[in-house]
This record gives structure tokens, sequence and C-alpha cells, in this order.
């Protein structure tokens, strides 16, 4: 590979704090230069997401969102101000990301994912973020990925909770070995109800990027197999392992699932002001289960070892 094919002096300069990084390089750069990411959602995960990714030299980005900006997203959707309100947000997030770098091709996609067109769009990726914000689309972006074998970066925040997951497509868990399908619908707060101090997603929506480039880079130890949680009320970040699901009926033995699901959005995913993220309960809910179950089995085998 040639490291000097497009650094000018200009780029390399841009760029220096970084490639002076041994796990970096000038043929990481290159690396980044030549990778392309695709962000789904631009609120307040997919901002922070796309900035430091376009800072850090990704070539390419992709942003889809069918949303414009409203007054209730400033607080935490760090790319959007008072002058788009109303404009839509992937033109408002292609206009700050430009300035930022404007070597970054950034494409615009205003509109929502589909299970008609989630696969034409993640095909023109390296890497997919999930910054949504909703399950019918958590679950449709999953089961394209891992349909497509695309590395998968997920995030969602609640409150001051957050949590993040790196999904690689045969090498761990997918979204779906966790919960098998989305919660019916009304059964999980709505966005109103739930609420959402801004730092949170800032914070998750960069671990989702910081394991993005560490995936474009080839470093190691990923979120692959992890569940990372974070509570900004004790400041505590834990590590929990997930288990694939033999079963998992997209990425198990015998999967059912061979194209994207579009499932019903739930009533405040249609009209929403951007705060409906309530997967953190119901995740936690899920592990919790996983836990006591997992405990009932080895209580049942302490029992029958003792007998
Ligand atoms: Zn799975």
């Amino acid at each position: 590979m040639d490291t000097s094919e497009g650094f000018t002096s200009e780029r390399t300069k841009r760029y220096s704090r970084q490639i002076v990084l041994p796990e970096v390089g000038p043929l990481g750069q290159l690396k980044l230069a030549n990778a392309s990411a695709l962000i789904a959602g631009m609120g307040g995960l997919g901002c922070p997401a796309a900035y430091y990714l376009c800072a850090a030299g990704v070539g390419k980005i992709g942003v889809i969102d069918g949303d414009a900006v409203d007054l209730t997203n400033l607080h935490r959707q760090i790319l959007h101000s008072v002058n788009d309100i109303g404009s839509p947000k992937v033109d408002s997030a292609k206009e700050k990301l430009n300035a930022l770098n404007p070597e970054c091709t950034v494409v615009p996609r205003g509109e929502r994912l589909t299970a008609s067109n989630v696969m034409e769009i993640i095909s023109g990726y390296d890497i997919v973020l999930d910054c949504t914000d909703n399950f019918a689309t958590r679950f449709l972006i999953n089961d394209a990925c891992v349909i497509a074998g695309k590395p998968l970066f997920y995030g969602a925040v609640l409150k001051f909770f957050g949590q993040a997951i790196t999904i690689l497509p045969g090498k761990g868990p997918c979204y779906r070995c966790i919960f098998n399908e989305p919660p019916p619908v009304g059964i999980t707060p709505t966005c109103v109800q739930a609420g959402i101090m801004g730092v949170v997603p800032g914070i998750i929506g960069l671990i989702q990027a910081t394991e993005a480039l560490k995936y474009l880079l080839g470093m190691d130890d990923l979120l692959t197999g992890k569940l990372l949680t974070f509570d900004a009320l004790t400041m505590e970040l834990k590590k929990t392992d997930l288990r694939k699901n033999p079963k998992c009926p997209v990425c198990g033995s015998d999967p059912t699932i061979n194209k994207p699901v579009e499932y019903e959005l739930e009533p405040c995913d249609l009209d929403r002001d951007g705060a409906n993220i309530d997967t953190v309960a119901y995740i936690a809910k899920a592990l919790i289960n996983e836990q006591t179950d997992r405990e009932a089995l080895k209580n049942e085998r302490i029992g029958k070892e003792s007998l």
C-alpha cells in the first residue's frame, strides 16, 4: 500500500496528533480515508458519532434520518442549531460535517430505513452505526447487517443511562440473540415519559464511534459479545458478557429470517420529539431474566451434585 498516496502536507498536519499513535500511523490513517460508515439516525447518538468519525478522517459518511430539526432536539443533538429548526436533520448534519472536514464525503438520505430500502442502503458502506431510537428500526438494522455480514455498532440511552454493543456477524451475538423480537407496541414508556440527560447520548455515541474507529484500524478488544453500560448517576461503567443464541432466528444455525422484517412503529415513533430511547430498560430487564435463569440452572446443578 502506498502510504504517500493522497497525503498532502495539510492532510498530514490535520491528522498529525492521531498519526503519531503507533496504533494508527500513516497506514491506519489511510485505512480510515478509504473507509465508509453509515450512521442511522442523526439524533443524540448520531450527531456526536458522525462528528468524531468525520474529524478522525473517515472518508465517506452516510447519514440517514427522515426527521426535521426541532427545538426539543437541541439540548443533545449537537450538529443542529437554532437556524436549522424545520430543516431536514441530514442537511444540517452534512453542512456541519463538511465545515469541520471538507475532505469527508457526506451522503445525506432524508428518509427512514425500511425493509425495502435497508439492504440497498447498507450495501454502500463498510460498517453501520445504529443511532436510532425505536425497536422496529433496531431489529431491521440488526437483521440487515447480519444477513449482509456488516459490522454493526449499537448504542441506546435512557434518562441517565446508556449502553453499547458491537455486533460482528459470525463472531458474536447479535441483537436478536438477546431479544427474540420487539416488545409489543405500547408496553414500553413513551418518549415523553422517559426523558434524557443531554450529555448521556454524547458519551454513548462516542463509545460507538470509538468502537467503529478501532474496528476500521484493525484493533482488538472490541465490545463483541459484551454489553457496556454507563450510569451517569454513579459514574459506573460496566461490561457484561452476552451469549450467542444458537437458536437465534437470524444468526443461529437454522435461521428463519432471511430478509429484513418490517415491524410496527410505536405511536410516539411516528410523532416523536426524539427522546424515545427506552431500549435500555428493556435490555436491562432481559439481562436480569437471563441472569436469573443462569442462577436457577446453577442452583439446580448444585442441588443435584449435593444429593
Ligand atoms: Zn443472533
